[in-house]
């Protein structure tokens, strides 16, 4: 029986099977060919279209991508593909059945052909909304991904990774601008009476709430406020001398003992409170990460030192100025 058929007399069914919308205009831009895809998805049957431009059927489409290419391909012959990007759904199509739903996202294709001497063209309308909505969801992904490798699992802040990525960035701008460059390192006192007498989850919370002042107190978009590791913080202060960011850091560090968090009785002090070290970049001496972090820890080694809940400044620095 099937050897009978001739491909010819399958060909209406199976253009309106195809998955994907088929138009054929002729030269004058009617509409020719009008499949089942196009009908369901646009509210016009073929009946409807036949015989029609293509523009005054859609005039939407005048002026835009879709007439250039059908213009090119009745006119010059050369064929287009206009993927789903600038203009994401050309046709005012929607999912079949559904008349006031979100626009199907396309993907459109002209070719032009040549039968019995006249010019059309085949424009082919893909549904591309399901791959759309996948790279989306892979660009989220990846941008949380991002996000939480550079961010600090408990405080919520830059982590470590971050500050390093950061403070060589800034390191290299002031190197090459010769503008001033700050760093912060700081260390909560007492922490581990705090641990002992409160127990781990109320450091935990506690640790957030020094972070959480520490990223308030640090407001310009430049500024990078980290959790450098256990109950030490790092800030980066881009455009700031020595002189300003141990300003900065006695407003940090008041703030933080404003915060009037109940310290255990082993603590130094009665209320949590912040010693922190402060040195500038110096393209002589302090012109590396290193260097520059080694030079801030040794200041606060000497603020814990001199009795905690103090700012002190890179010494050398002070020396030599
Ligand atoms: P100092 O004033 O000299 O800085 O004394 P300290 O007790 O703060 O310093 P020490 O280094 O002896 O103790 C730090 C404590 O911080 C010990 C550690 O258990 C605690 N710690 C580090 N990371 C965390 C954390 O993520 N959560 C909690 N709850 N505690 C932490
Ligand atoms: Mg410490
Ligand atoms: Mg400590």
């Amino acid at each position: 029986m099937s050897a009978t058929i001739s491909p010819t007399s399958l060909l209406p069914r199976t253009l309106d099977l195809v998955n994907c919308g088929l138009v054929v205009l002729d030269s004058a831009q009617r509409i020719v060919l009008w499949n089942r895809w196009m009908a369901a998805r646009s509210g016009y049957a073929a009946t409807r279209v036949h015989g029609r431009s293509l523009f005054e059927v859609f005039p939407e489409l005048r002026g835009a991508r879709v007439e250039k290419a059908v213009l090119a391909a009745l006119g010059a012959g050369v064929a287009a593909n206009l993927p789903q990007g600038q203009a994401p759904a050309p046709f005012p199509l929607r999912e079949a059945g559904s008349f006031d739903g979100a626009r199907i996202e396309q993907a459109v294709s002209v070719t032009p052909f040549t039968e019995d001497g006249e010019r059309y063209c085949l424009i082919e309308v893909r549904d591309v909304s399901g791959t759309v909505d996948r790279e989306r969801q892979l660009r989220e992904h990846a941008e949380t991904l991002r996000a939480r490798s550079y961010g600090d699992g408990l405080t919520g802040i830059a982590n470590r990774r971050y500050f390093d990525v950061a403070l060589d960035r800034e390191l290299r701008r002031a190197g090459r601008t010769g503008s001033p460059l700050s760093l912060l390192m700081m260390d909560i006192d007492s922490f581990k009476a705090y641990n002992d007498h409160f127990g781990h989850q109320q450091g935990d919370a506690c640790l957030t709430a020094v972070a959480q002042a520490l990223a308030a107190m640090l407001k310009r978009p430049a500024d990078v406020a980290a959790r450098y590791g256990g109950e030490e913080f790092a800030a980066i202060l881009p455009d700031t001398t020595l002189e300003q960011a141990c300003a900065h850091a006695n407003a940090i560090r008041a703030q933080v003992a404003a915060l009037a968090l109940e310290q255990a009785p082993a603590a130094v002090w009665p209320v949590m409170t912040l010693s922190i070290g402060v040195a500038s970049f110096d393209k002589a001496r302090l012109s590396d990460a290193a260097a520059l972090i080694a030079a801030a820890d040794r200041a606060l080694y000497a603020a814990k030192r001199g009795g905690r809940d103090r700012v002190v400044a890179d010494g050398a620095a002070i020396a030599a100025a």
